[in-house]
C-alpha cells in the first residue's frame, strides 16, 4: 500500500516501484489524504480541481497496474506562500484532523488488504509541505496500529536530485534549486535504492496523467520534470528512494521486499 498526500505525489515519488510491484503480480494499493484542490493549476482552487485530479490519480493508478484507489477525504491543508502551513485552510484540513482517528481509518484498509508494506514520507515531509508531514505521522501510526511488517519512507536522495536540477536549470532558469538544498534526505541515511528504469514508460505515463499539475505555468515541478530529454530522464527518474528506519542505516537494499543480511 502506497499513503500519499495528494494526486500526483505517487508519479513523482513511487510510481516505478509500484508499477515494477504490479508487474512481479503485487496486488498495488493507492491512498491518498486529500484530493489535491489546492494544488497549483489552471483551474481555480476547490471542488471542480479536487474532481479533475482525482480523475487523473486514477489513469495514473491504471498506468501503474494499481488495483484499488483510495481516497480518504480529508482538505487539502494547502502552502503558505511562503512555506509552511496555510492560514486560510478549508475546515476539514487533514493538517487540523485528528491524528489517531485518521490513523485508525488507514490502519482499517491496512487490515483488510493484510497488507505487507506501507510507503510513507519522511520525517521532513520531503520538501516540507504539511500534509507529507501529516503523511509520515499518521501512516507511521497506522502501521503500528495494524502491525503492517514493513514501513518504507519515501524518498529522495537529495545529492543527485541538487545534480540533476542544476542540469535542468541551465535550459529552465527560472527553476528555484535553492529549495531543495534541505528538502528529502541525505544518501547516507537511505536504505533502499530500487532500480526502476525498466519502468520509465509507466512512471512518465502516470506523471503525465496528472495534466492539470503539468500545464500551464513552465515553473511547475511537473512540467519541467516532462520536459527532460528521455536519456537525462532516464537518469534523473530510474531510482527510488526509501529509508527503513528498523534496518541499519547505511544498508544498499534493491527491493522493497528484500531482507537486510544478518549480523
Ligand atoms: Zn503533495
Amino acid at each position: 500500500m502506497f499513503f500519499h498526500a495528494h494526486p500526483d505525489d505517487e508519479a513523482l515519488l513511487t510510481s516505478g516501484t509500484m508499477a515494477m510491484l504490479a508487474a512481479e503480480g503485487h496486488r498495488v494499493v493507492l491512498v491518498v489524504a486529500t484530493s489535491g484542490e489546492r494544488g497549483q493549476a489552471d483551474l481555480e482552487p476547490g471542488e471542480a480541481l479536487g474532481a479533475a485530479r482525482i480523475a487523473e490519480l486514477y489513469r495514473s493508478a491504471a498506468a501503474l497496474g494499481c488495483a484499488r484507489v483510495v481516497n480518504l477525504g480529508y482538505g487539502d491543508s494547502g502552502l503558505a506562500p511562503g512555506g509552511g502551513v496555510a492560514e486560510d485552510r478549508p475546515d476539514n484540513a487533514f493538517i487540523d484532523a485528528d491524528g489517531e482517528e485518521a490513523a485508525r481509518r488507514l490502519a482499517a484498509i491496512l487490515t483488510e488488504e493484510r497488507a505487507d508494506l506501507l510507503t510513507i514520507y519522511d520525517p521532513a515531509g520531503g520538501y516540507g509541505h504539511p500534509d507529507h508531514v501529516q503523511v509520515h505521522r499518521v501512516g507511521g501510526r497506522a502501521a503500528e496500529i495494524a502491525e503492517t511488517p514493513i514501513v518504507l519512507e519515501a524518498t529522495v536522495n537529495r545529492d543527485p536530485l541538487l545534480k540533476g536540477l542544476k542540469l535542468v536549470r541551465r535550459f529552465y532558469p527560472r527553476l528555484d534549486v535553492r529549495a531543495f538544498e534541505r528538502a528529502y534526505s541525505p544518501g547516507e541515511t537511505i536504505t533502499h535504492r530500487v532500480n526502476v528504469r525498466r519502468f520509465a514508460r509507466q512512471k512518465r505515463a502516470s506523471m503525465a496523467a496528472h495534466a492539470s499539475q503539468a500545464t500551464g505555468a513552465d515553473t511547475r515541478t511537473l512540467g519541467v520534470m516532462l520536459k527532460v530529454p528521455e536519456p537525462f530522464y532516464r537518469l534523473i527518474f530510474g531510482t527510488e528512494w526509501y529509508v527503513r528506519r528498523d534496518v541499519p542505516s547505511g544498508s544498499r537494499l534493491r527491493h522493497p521486499f528484500e531482507i537486510p543480511p544478518k549480523g
